[in-house]
C-alpha cells in the first residue's frame, strides 16, 4: 500500500521536494521511495564508487583468479551457442591444487 504524498524531505540535503524528485525503491518502504533525492543519490553513489573502487577492483581480480576454469568453460560454451553448434565434449580435469594461473590469451 502506497501512501500518496506530494512532497518529501530529502534525508541528505534536508530540502522538501516533490515526489518525482525521488527514485522508486524496490523494497517495502512506507512510501515506496528512496530517502535521498535523485541529485543527492547520484552524488552519494559517485562518491561511494570512488571510495570503494580499489577494493572492488581487487575483489574482481581475485574472483577472476578463483573462477578462471568456470569462466573459460562459459566463454567456450557461449561461443558455440552463438555460432549454433554443440561444444565439443571435454575431459573432466581434476583440479590441481596451487596450479599456476595461465592468462586466457595464452591458454586458448
Ligand atoms: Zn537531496
Amino acid at each position: 500500500m502506497l501512501i500518496s504524498i506530494e512532497n518529501k524531505v530529502c534525508s541528505c540535503c534536508k530540502e522538501s521536494k516533490t515526489v518525482d524528485q525521488f527514485r522508486k525503491a524496490a523494497n517495502n518502504k512506507k512510501d515506496g521511495l528512496f530517502n535521498f533525492c535523485i541529485p543527492c543519490q547520484d552524488t552519494y553513489n559517485r562518491d561511494l564508487y570512488q571510495r570503494k573502487k580499489d577494493k572492488r577492483k581487487k575483489q574482481v581480480e581475485l574472483w577472476n583468479l578463483e573462477h578462471h576454469e568456470e569462466t573459460k568453460i562459459y566463454k567456450i560454451n557461449s561461443y558455440y551457442k552463438k555460432i549454433g553448434k554443440k561444444p565439443p565434449k571435454r575431459k573432466k580435469i581434476n583440479p590441481i591444487p596451487d596450479a599456476p594461473y595461465i592468462p586466457p590469451e595464452l591458454n586458448f
